[in-house]
């Protein structure tokens, strides 16, 4: 038999009254149990090394994360946010520029635009792939326009080609935030490859999640990459002596070590996430739910199953009480939150992310899930979607 170890611990208990959990959102401790003896193995390796921030584990996994997206760098840090924040310093972006941005992402996207000093300018995603609609973003481009921050939503590249193209003509760097969307493609382009910058983070519920907090810039210019590997570290250029206002954004040799080990089962999760979401799919088709898409030409990772349904809180609570676990991504866009009320939108000003934020559901959906599991929410999603009323309608 195998022997117990410290990785095997039972699930959290659950608040009274709960049903227990049939499916789980996600699954994290399912990963880190089915490679439990190489994680162990290498963290031994980094604690016993001695190099425990940066270093060769470190730079191994910039080197191999640089050949998978197809990017020519890829330079470790601390967070998706300090990969965001980083690239925009890159990228010249300075107090008082003006980004353009999704206002329907996780509210980092945003938080680096402001930590540079420059002011969100959000234009809304398009109603299909939820990611920036290129054809309301020109209109939104001034003199102070300085990049252009599109997020591959969900998995899901955003329209990358049109972006790329704007920014040409008008002399602005495309940054991407490909936070959730490691192993995306636009025909056979990497996201992160394509822009001046893409942004990722390993925050553990990402496709590729450390053990704790990570991030990556990539970048095909040499002279960026090298900046921020300066940047990273206190901008030193030399020890103790620091050439601009630097940070301390470096990623941990452990994470550098899980991180490697980990991409090396990437694209076999990856294949997992697509298999999952092609059945969700097929099975859901006949409801009344706004099903996600692939758009043509991108190949999307799946990071998220979000659903639309204008009663999506009636929905999430008839899951939640079959013992099924959904998100909401994101209940709140940027524009509307309480931290940008100094922007003075107003509720109709972004109505694509608005209904988004209304209506969307993410479903369960995680690398080791079983078609037992899945065949679960479908059902649900059956049952509680074609419950007649009273009159005998389904409603
Ligand atoms: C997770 C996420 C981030 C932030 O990454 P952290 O590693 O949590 O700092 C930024 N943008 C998007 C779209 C994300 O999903």
């Amino acid at each position: 038999m195998r022997q117990t170890t410290w990785m095997d611990r039972p699930t959290a208990d659950r608040p009274p009254g709960r049903p227990p959990t049939a499916v789980p959102f996600f699954d994290l401790h399912a990963q880190t149990k089915a490679l439990e003896a190489d994680l162990v193995q290498a963290m031994l390796d980094v604690a016993q090394s001695g190099v425990y921030i940066l270093g060769p584990r470190v730079t191994a996994f910039e080197e191999a994360f640089a050949a998978f997206v197809g990017a020519q760098h890829c330079v470790g840090v601390n967070s998706g946010t300090s990969a965001l924040h980083l690239a925009l310093i890159c990228a010249g972006v300075k107090p008082g520029d003006e980004v353009i941005t999704t206002p329907l992402s996780f509210v980092a996207t945003t938080w680096a635009i402001s930590y540079v000093g420059a002011r969100p300018v959000f234009v809304d995603v398009d109603p299909t792939t939820f990611t920036l609609d290129p054809s309301q973003v020109e209109r939104s481009i001034t003199a102070r326009t300085r990049a252009i921050l599109p997020v591959h939503l969900y998995g899901q590249p955003a329209d990358l080609g049109p972006l790329l193209n704007l920014g040409r003509d008008h002399g602005i760097p495309v940054i991407e935030d490909a936070a959730q969307a490691h192993g995306a493609r636009l025909g056979n382009d990497g996201v992160g490859s394509l822009g001046l910058c893409g942004c990722f983070s390993f925050y553990p519920g990402k496709n590729l999640g450390a053990l704790g907090e990570a991030g990556a810039v990539t970048t095909n210019d040499p002279a960026i990459a090298g900046r921020l590997r300066s940047l990273r570290n206190h901008a030193q250029t030399e020890r103790y002596h620091h050439a601009e206002l630097g940070f301390n954004a470096r990623m941990e040799a452990m994470q550098g070590a899980i991180l490697e080990l980990k991409l090396r089962h990437l694209e076999r999760w990856i294949e997992a996430r697509r298999a999952l979401a092609a059945r969700y799919q097929a099975q859901l088709a006949g409801l009344p739910l706004q099903l996600p898409v692939e758009a043509n030409g991108r190949r999307h990772v799946w990071h998220l199953f979000s659903v639309l349904h204008p009663e999506r809180g009636r929905i999430r609570q008839e899951l939640e009480a079959r013992g099924i676990e959904t998100g909401m991504h994101y209940p709140v866009p940027i524009h509307l939150q309480a931290a940008y009320a100094n922007l003075n939108h107003t509720p109709g000003s972004f109505p694509e992310s608005e209904r988004v934020a209304s209506c969307c559901l993410s479903l369960p959906l995680f690398p080791e899930m079983t078609e037992a599991q899945q065949d679960r929410v479908i059902q649900a999603l059956h049952e509680i979607l074609t419950c007649k009323s009273e009159d005998g309608e389904p409603r």
